[in-house]
């Protein structure tokens, strides 16, 4: 989860930043779409980590599943630390995969973003 923050907090940044610039320059009815375009974004953006959210649940209810299930079985010391290591792989490899979506997912808005300010220029 540590990665993922950092990760969000950086790319926050283009946004804020220019969304704090705009006014500046632009006529009433550039900056009204311009607001628009970055409320588009936005919610894109929400909705696009509630779905990661979603998966992240739902990951974390198979492996609890998998875990109590396990745990129906008698399972000695070594047993019970090898299935918790592969738990933990597991988790960590969903982890991962949620970071990667999660990344691309903020590398297409930022292009959608460049590409309307590029049009816009
Ligand atoms: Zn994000
Ligand atoms: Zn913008
Ligand atoms: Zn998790
Ligand atoms: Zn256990």
């Amino acid at each position: 989860m540590k990665i993922s923050l950092r990760k969000s907090a950086l790319l926050a940044i283009p946004v804020a930043g220019l969304l704090g610039i705009a006014p500046l320059g632009f006529a009433h009815d550039e900056y009204q779409e311009h607001r628009a375009e970055h409320q588009g974004l936005n919610a894109e953006h929400e909705a696009q980590h509630e779905e990661l959210n979603a998966e992240h649940n739902a990951e974390h209810e198979d492996l609890n599943a998998a875990h109590w299930a396990a745990h129906q079985h008698h399972m000695t010391r070594r047993q019970h630390r090898r299935l918790h290591r592969r738990l933990n792989a597991e988790h960590e490899a969903e982890h991962q995969e949620l970071n990667a979506e999660h990344r691309a997912g903020h590398q297409e808005l930022n292009t959608e973003h460049q590409d309307y300010h590029d049009y816009n220029r």
